[in-house]
This record gives structure tokens, C-alpha cells and sequence, in this order.
């Protein structure tokens, strides 16, 4: 469910619009490509996600930075009372900055550096997810040397198919994450002898863009099987941080991921009840479908066996098709006309390289040079992706509430770029 839906516009053609925002004046004023979020689609997916919920006593919704950092998504969703998950102090600094209180924020990622340790300490964070055995011994100094304690959950890595892109799993043995189940029990009790550590709660994330709910609910008795373990041995946890993970619907070919009303109901059944607080880092679940890229079309190409769309939109602009093989749907901003004839067609970027594509041997209505198109669902991991490779502009992103918009993170000029680097003196 989001709030991107075509509309009649001015003249007499039906028109993507973001809102009550028409996306092709949108494009007129702010250039292409661009992505656009809706404020409406991201307040719905927090409540949706919320509500789930409502009943429970003791729930934190700590929505994943690293999904969608962008100020003006933050701050619309610290308006609405959630925490945040942080992977670095960049992220940490970009919640300070849109007000979130300190005791909503938690901070995972497996190489804290001691610098962002010491300023998240100070700052007064929640908790640490912590990741390895070297990781808390370097908190536990850097909260010892500062006269602060590091309230603690370990990531607990369950060694669980999450059934989702290899690239994007991270509860399986050979992946980088948390630390083997087996060995929590004696890593919280070396924990709990550390100076400036306090062991509260287990944390576990498994992975992301997760479309069934068996993996979650293989995690769930693990951590709660390891939460009586834990207790049993005298360890006081009072929170379980459950990771975020479910997934979105990119494509309407394929079965829908579960809702988030039976994945709380999953969570209820398996660690409700237990006198625990609930954390929850929803990410993607949140800001994908809130968000979209708008492109124009360059040129259409026709190749030896099939037409090539070259947009101004590139692979360092929206990684995922690259980097996770992923399929967004492409929506000409246009309505296309009933009976509008399709056209198998590569969706393709002007970056020198192969794997620069937005979507492979797609029907498609015919494009032709200067439409507009959308790429879906592109909220969450696409701008936070971006980068300058070929030296392009880094794009550009806006909010919309309604009928008004906002340019939350403007386009650079070349001069910007350029003023970035210095050269050495001897040349
Ligand atoms: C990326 C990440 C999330 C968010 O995952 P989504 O699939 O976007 O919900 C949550 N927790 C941790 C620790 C993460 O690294």
C-alpha cells in the first residue's frame, strides 16, 4: 500500500502523481532524475507496524537508518515517537539531529570504531548491539575510561536460512554477524564481569527482504529458549531486540510477504509473555514502498535483439538491480493509452558499465526520448546507495506531504563536487 497513484493531471493525460503532487511538474522543477518520498505511505507503515503491537506492554519500534537516512524521512518518523537503529556515528548524529531522544536509539554493526563507541556513550544511547568478543572488551575500556556504562545486548547469530538474497542474509554460520549461539551463554557471563558493561537484553537479525514467516519464527524460540537459558543462570534481560527483516512486496507477479499484524502475532506467540521489553529495527518494511526514482529517457536504443531505454537514472544512483539482482517495477509517469502496444525492453543507465541497469528485458509500453518513468518501491537501500561513480551528480531527494513538496537533499552543482577534492601542492 502506498500513495503513488496515477491521477488526471493538467491537459487531458493521467499522470503519476506522489500525493496530491503531480510527478511531471515535479520533474520540471527539480530536474531529473530525483527520488521522491511520500510522507503519507512512510507515517502509514510505522503506525501499520506499530499498532501490530498496541496490546503489548513494553514495545520500541526502532527504525533502521541505513534503510533510508535521508533528514526529512527521519524526522517524519521521530514524529511519530520511534527509535532508531544505527550502524555508525554518522547515522547516530543524523537522529540527534532530528530530536530522537537518546534512550530510543540502539547501535549495531560489526566494527564500531572506539571514537564512535566513546560519542554514542556520551550521547546516551539505549543500547549497543555487540557483535564479537574484542568488540565488548574495546567498549567495556571506552566505557570504563569515561566513567559510563554500556548497557549491552549481544547479537546472536542462529545460524538460520532467512530464505532470502545470499547478499542480504545474515543469520547463517558463515556470515559476518553476531556471535555463535553456543557461545552466548559464557560471552554474557564474561560480560557481566567486565568493568562498564551491563548485559540487559539479546538481539538477533537474520536478514532482510524475508517473505516468510518460518525463519522468523525459528529465530523467535532460539532467543527465547537463550533468554531462559540466560535467566536461569542469573542474568537479568529485560529486552529482546527481534532485528527487522520482513519484507515488501517489489513485484505483483509474486506472492505477498506476510503482513505485519501476523508477524506480531508471531511474536506474541513465541516471546510475548515473558515480562521482556520488545525492540523491533524495522527498516526496509518501513521506507520502500514510500519512496520512488523518477528518471527521464535519454534515447531509445535498438539493439541487435532487443531495445535498450537509456534513462538518466544509473546504477550509482539505484544500486539494488545491480548489486542484489533486484526487480523494481518501471511505470511510465505517463499513463500509457489502452492498447498501447509492449515492448521487451533493457532499462538501462549512461554508466560505462554492464551491469548498469534499472531492469532487464522488461514489457514495457513503447518509451520514446523525453518520457518521464518511475522506478517502484525504491525508498529503502536506493539513495542511501548512491554514490558519484563517473563523476555524475549525486541525486537528489524530496518529501512530499499532500500538495506540497520539499527538496530535502538538493542536487549539487559541479562546482560542489569539484570543491571536494584538493590537489596536492606538488602539482
Ligand atoms: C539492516 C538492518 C536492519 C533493517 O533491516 P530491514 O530488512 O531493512 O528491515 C535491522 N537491524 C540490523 C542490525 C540491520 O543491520
Amino acid at each position: 500500500m502506498h500513495h503513488f497513484a496515477y491521477r488526471a493531471g493538467v491537459s487531458h493525460s493521467i499522470v503519476l502523481h506522489a500525493e496530491a503532487v503531480d510527478i511531471s511538474d515535479l520533474a520540471a522543477a527539480v530536474g531529473t532524475p530525483f527520488y521522491c518520498y511520500s510522507t503519507a505511505t512512510l507515517e502509514r507503515h510505522y503506525r501499520v507496524f506499530a499498532d501490530a503491537f498496541a496490546g503489548m506492554a513494553g514495545t520500541l519500534v526502532c527504525y533502521s537508518v541505513k534503510a533510508n537516512a535521508n533528514l526529512g524521512v527521519l524526522a517524519t518518523l521521530a514524529r511519530l515517537g520511534a527509535g532508531m537503529d544505527v550502524v555508525s556515528e554518522g547515522e547516530l548524529r543524523r537522529a540527534l539531529a532530528v530530536k530522537v531522544a537518546p534512550e530510543r536509539i540502539v547501535f549495531s554493526g560489526v566494527g564500531k570504531t572506539r571514537d564512535e563507541m566513546a560519542f554514542a556513550l556520551d550521547s546516551g544511547i539505549l543500547a549497543f548491539n555487540v557483535e564479537s568478543e574484542p568488540e565488548l572488551r574495546a567498549l567495556s575500556a571506552v566505557a570504563e575510561a569515561r566513567g559510563r556504562t554500556a548497557r549491552i545486548a549481544f547479537r546472536v547469530n542462529p545460524d538460520i536460512d532467512a530464505k532470502t538474497h545470499h547478499k542480504i542474509a545474515t543469520g547463517k554460520a558463515e556470515n559476518k554477524f553476531g556471535v555463535p549461539f553456543a557461545e552466548a551463554p559464557s560471552l554474557y557471563a564474561l560480560a557481566s564481569r567486565l568493568p562498564g558493561i551491563e548485559p540487559s537484553g539479546v538481539h538477533m537479525h537474520i536478514g532482510s527482504q524475508i517473505t516468510e514467516l518460518a525463519p522468523f519464527r525459528n529465530a523467535f524460540v532460539l532467543l527465547r529458549e537463550l533468554v531462559g537459558t540466560l535467566r536461569a543462570t542469573g542474568f537479568a534481560i529485560d529486552f529482546v531486540n527481534l532485528g527487522g527483516g520482513l519484507g515488501i512486496p517489489y513485484r505483483s507477479d509474486q506472492p505477498a510477504p506476510p503482513l505485519p499484524a501476523d508477524y506480531a502475532n508471531l511474536v506474541k506467540e513465541e516471546v510475548g509473555g515473558l515480562g521482556l521489553t520488545l525492540l523491533f529495527e524495522p527498516g526496509r518494511m518501513i521506507a520502500g514502498n514510500a519512496g520512488i526514482l523518477v528518471a527521464r529517457v535519454l534515447y531509445v536504443k535498438r539493439g541487435a535483439s532487443k531495445m535498450f531505454a537509456i534513462v538518466d537514472a544509473a546504477m550509482n544512483d539505484l544500486l539494488r538491480p545491480t548489486l542484489y539482482d533486484a526487480h523494481h517495477e518501471i511505470l511510465p509517469v505517463t499513463e500509457p493509452k489502452p492498447g498501447t502496444p509492449m515492448v521487451v525492453t533493457d532499462v538501462a543507465g549512461p554508466v560505462c558499465e554492464t551491469g548498469d541497469y534499472l531492469a532487464l528485458a522488461r514489457p514495457l509500453p513503447e518509451l520514446r526520448a523525453g518520457d518521464l518513468i518511475s522506478v517502484m518501491t525504491a525508498g529503502a537501500y536506493g539513495a542511501v546507495l548512491a554514490s558519484e561513480y563517473n563523476s555524475r551528480l549525486l541525486v537528489p531527494e524530496v518529501l512530499v506531504a499532500g500538495n506540497r513538496y520539499s527538496v530535502t537533499r538538493p542536487r549539487p552543482s559541479y562546482g560542489d563536487m569539484l570543491a571536494k577534492e584538493r590537489l596536492p601542492d606538488w602539482l
